[in-house]
């Protein structure tokens, strides 16, 4: 339902470091003009591509006094209120939307820039609620923040982590001068696969051979030594 200005569903994109809504210092701009002592929206920095944060309709597209090269876009909120959403000092001819539009989140507005009344780079995003004819404004970090946590499209973002596979329990190590049931089961492995040799649970100087031969085959380092790895390729 709603992202931030960059495209995200998860991660706000940075303020600049004057740019957080609300009462601030004013400061001279390079254009010779001062920035508002009560900042009714927020600059975000960073990012190139401006992307709708909410979907509406067109209601402005164009130079827009202060704000330089501006799109208004107006949805209906579920209180009802008309609600603009108010995107300034985008890049000249970057703007890639039109008055009457009907546009989705997520599509292109236009390109950061510095249009208007701007210190630097930067994206000033407003949201506006209009109600019973009254403009009152909310801090975008705040509102979008809150609607994108509450979002369906904000959930698929990460992938839950694959639950950690079992590590295999193998057969315990056996080698040279092992004796009993395990190399037993190691003999009967080797036989089945075709090698000559007696099962008689203990790992003598044939079996070490066959053992050799099957990690060198393997690519395993051949020590006779039948841990983990040469389970492993034994299918135990
Ligand atoms: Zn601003």
């Amino acid at each position: 339902m709603t992202r931030w200005p960059d495209g995200s569903t998860s991660k706000q994109p940075k303020v600049s470091p004057w740019g957080a809504y609300g009462p601030r210092k004013s400061v001279k701009l390079p254009n010779g003009q001062y920035s508002t002592s009560n900042h009714q929206g927020t600059d975000f920095i960073g990012f190139k591509k401006v992307k709708a944060v909410r979907g509406g309709t067109v209601t402005l597209a164009g130079p827009f006094s202060g704000f330089g090269n501006c799109v208004i876009v107006r949805f209906t909120a579920e209180s009802g209120s008309l609600v603009d959403i108010l995107y300034a000092h985008l890049k000249d001819g970057s703007i890639k939307v039109r008055k009457g539009q009907k546009i989705q989140e997520g599509d292109d507005i236009g390109t950061m820039g510095s249009t208007g009344n701007a210190d630097g780079n930067n994206l000033h995003l407003e949201v506006r609620y209009w109600t019973n004819g009254k403009l009152s404004h909310r801090d975008p970090v705040e509102w979008i923040g809150k609607l994108v946590k509450g979002s369906s499209s904000a959930k698929p973002v990460t992938a839950a982590p694959k639950p950690a596979a079992k590590p295999k329990k193998h057969p315990p190590t056996v080698k040279r001068g092992s004796r009993g049931e395990t190399v037993k089961k190691l003999q009967r492995i080797l036989v089945k696969r075709n090698h000559t040799m007696p099962v008689d649970g203990i790992f003598g100087g044939r079996t070490d051979e066959v053992v050799r031969a099957v990690q060198k085959r393997h690519g395993l380092t051949v020590d006779g030594i039948v841990g983990p790895k040469t389970w492993t390729v034994l299918g135990c």
